[in-house]
């Protein structure tokens, strides 16, 4: 099977880098699935998870959203956060998740801090999503 290579950046440094078959995540118009030879492109992300196929093995990254770019022998995710699945604390994301839907619960007067608390459950919930590799 023919690989790309791929590399998720974040400001902190590389978070993952190999050569894979396919890579699968939702873009802002939809699922996105790239395989070796696919035409150039840019695509903003969604908060989700990035999948990512070798042979009879695939991982999971969490995104925080960000870009997305295919060069002909590249494929790179920039995003402001990203973990591989077996960096996620499950524990962090869980108690995230609850402070963000109280917060959801107390904000709801205020547009710009519903907001922000349902980006910060978005995140927290896709962690536990992929920590947990359940889709
Ligand atoms: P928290 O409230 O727990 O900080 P957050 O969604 O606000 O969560 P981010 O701002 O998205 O966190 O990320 C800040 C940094 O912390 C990034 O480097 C990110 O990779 C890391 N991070 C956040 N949550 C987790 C987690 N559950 N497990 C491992 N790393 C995490």
């Amino acid at each position: 099977m023919k690989t790309i290579k791929v590399s998720v950046v974040t400001p902190d440094g590389p978070v993952y880098e190999s050569d894979v078959e396919m890579i699968s995540t939702k873009a802002q118009s939809g699922e996105l699935g790239i395989l070796p030879g696919h035409i150039p492109m840019v695509a903003p992300l969604q908060i989700g998870s990035v999948r990512l196929k070798n042979g009879g093995n695939t991982e999971f990254v969490a995104v925080t959203g960000g870009l997305l770019e295919v060069r002909p022998d590249q494929v790179t995710i920039l995003a402001q956060a990203a973990e591989t699945a077996e960096h996620i604390d499950l524990e962090r994301a869980l108690k995230a998740k609850e402070r963000a839907e109280h917060r959801l619960n107390e904000v709801k007067q205020s547009n710009v801090d519903f907001k922000r608390a349902e980006l910060a459950l978005k995140r927290a919930i896709n962690r536990i999503n992929v920590q947990k590799r359940d889709f």
